[in-house]
């Protein structure tokens, strides 16, 4: 850790100060955004309830400077590329004009707009995107409900199970998410038909932001794989599960996961995250070790992430009667069965090439309890448990007009809260 991590450094961006806030000093995530309807949009920084525009203060004061000279591009592709000394140089030139009594300060506050003047756009161009199922929670209630003889498959203990998701649909917080039609087959049914999902969900999931890529045949180590990781971002597989029950077997999710991804627009560094690492999941007695290529003892000790995520929702009656959006669920990431790590050095043990901005999802993020299950599959049990809404409204899945908002956060004694912001997304029929 440096001198970035410091609890005690405040901003003179009174915002980044108040106790709670997202986006204090300590975090300063990237993003890109544009003022609305105004330009392409640019590289921003989110400090207190502030963008910082990075990209005309690296036009206009610092682009001769190694640190800004690629956040001058139109998205974080190139910067990305860059690699971690780069990444952590432009960190500290940051910290240097945001923090209290920087000298510039006066001139740096001519670079700075309201969030809520902002429109947030995809940070970067995600060329390819995998999802992981890195929570043994999440699967063991999923294969409970669609495999009640197997819940837990053999090779889960073994493998970082994923999937290659569609990099097109991603889409970014806030935008509507058309719900989708497709093929089903109710058990009971002789037949399928085709029609609009009747069991629409999300899956609350950390994505990891790609930086370095590597080349084609060149496997990342496990040793090396967190230097490839620029940092996280909260994400949404939403899911149509009557659509997957129906088509996942023999070769996995296809259409009932392609239609739509939303992702947060900041991008939380994993510099930012270094004082929030954790040990790995314990794996129960009993269960296998990873084979060697997976095991490696700084990615034991710290490759895991202490991240609290919650899940809220909201329909519109709820809106409509102002009710605040209702808490749905509360869950850790440090417990995932596999670290991003072991996602990234399974990912490319066999010679596949990783590239600047590629997403990596994690899998729905669920615990233990039932507190902290990250989907509605698996809050209502398919639907037998269906969820109470503080206007008599139930819901087994989500019906039109409903809207889900992760949010996401760190907080550890001796160390600053930092928080992702949000992740959005409403149904439209
Ligand atoms: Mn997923």
């Amino acid at each position: 850790m440096n001198e970035t991590h410091d609890p005690q450094t405040k901003s003179w961006v009174t915002s980044a100060n108040q106790p709670g806030c997202d986006f204090p000093l300590q975090n300063l995530p990237f993003g890109v955004f544009r003022r609305k309807n105004h330009d392409d949009g640019g590289i921003g920084i989110a400090i207190g309830d502030q963008v910082f525009d990075v990209r005309a203060w690296a036009r206009d004061q610092g682009k001769s400077s190694a640190e800004f000279a690629l956040l001058t591009e139109p998205r974080l592709n190139p910067f990305l590329a860059a690699g971690p000394q780069v990444w952590s140089a432009a960190r500290k030139a940051l910290l240097l004009l945001l923090r209290e009594g920087a000298p510039q300060r006066e001139l740096v506050a001519r670079y700075l707009d309201s969030v809520s003047n902002v429109e947030m756009l995809m940070p970067m161009t995600i060329s390819d995107y995998t999802d992981f199922y890195a929570s043994v929670f999440h699967a063991t209630n999923v294969g409970s409900m669609f495999r009640p003889d197997n819940p837990l498959l053999p090779n889960y203990k073994w493998v970082p199970i994923g999937y290659h998701g569609r990099a097109s649909s991603i889409v970014i917080s806030g935008t509507p998410v058309k719900r989708p039609s497709g093929q089903r087959k109710p058990t009971t049914a002789e037949t399928p038909t085709f029609g609009p999902c009747a069991q629409l969900d999300y899956e609350l999931e950390v994505g990891a932001i790609v930086g370095q890529g590597n080349a084609l045949g060149e496997p990342i180590p496990l040793k090396n794989a967190a230097q490839h990781i620029f940092g996280l971002c909260l994400s949404n597989d939403w899911s149509a599960r009557d659509v997957q029950a129906w088509e996942y077997q023999p070769l996995g999710p296809f259409l009932a996961k392609n239609f739509a991804t939303s992702i947060s627009p900041w991008i939380v560094s994993m510099e930012a995250l270094e004082p929030y690492r954790t040990a790995a999941f314990k794996r129960p007695e009993g269960d296998p070790q990873p084979l060697p290529y997976l095991a490696e003892e700084q990615d034991q000790q710290h490759g895991a992430l202490d991240l609290w995520l919650d899940v809220y929702f909201s329909t519109r009656k709820m809106r409509e009667e102002k009710v605040a959006p209702l808490r749905l669920s509360h869950g850790n990431f440090r417990d995932m069965y596999w670290t991003f790590g072991q996602m990234v050095a399974h990912h490319t043990s066999n010679g596949c090439n990783l590239q600047p901005g590629d997403l990596i999802g994690s899998g729905t993020v669920s615990g233990n309890t039932k507190k902290a299950r990250g989907s509605l599959l698996e809050l209502t049990w398919r639907g037998a448990e269906p969820i109470s809404l503080p206007t008599g409204e139930s819901r087994k899945f989500l019906e039109d007009g409903d809207e889900v908002i992760f949010r996401g956060y760190a907080e550890r004694e001796g160390h600053a809260r930092i928080g992702f912001g949000e992740c959005r997304g409403m149904i439209v029929g």
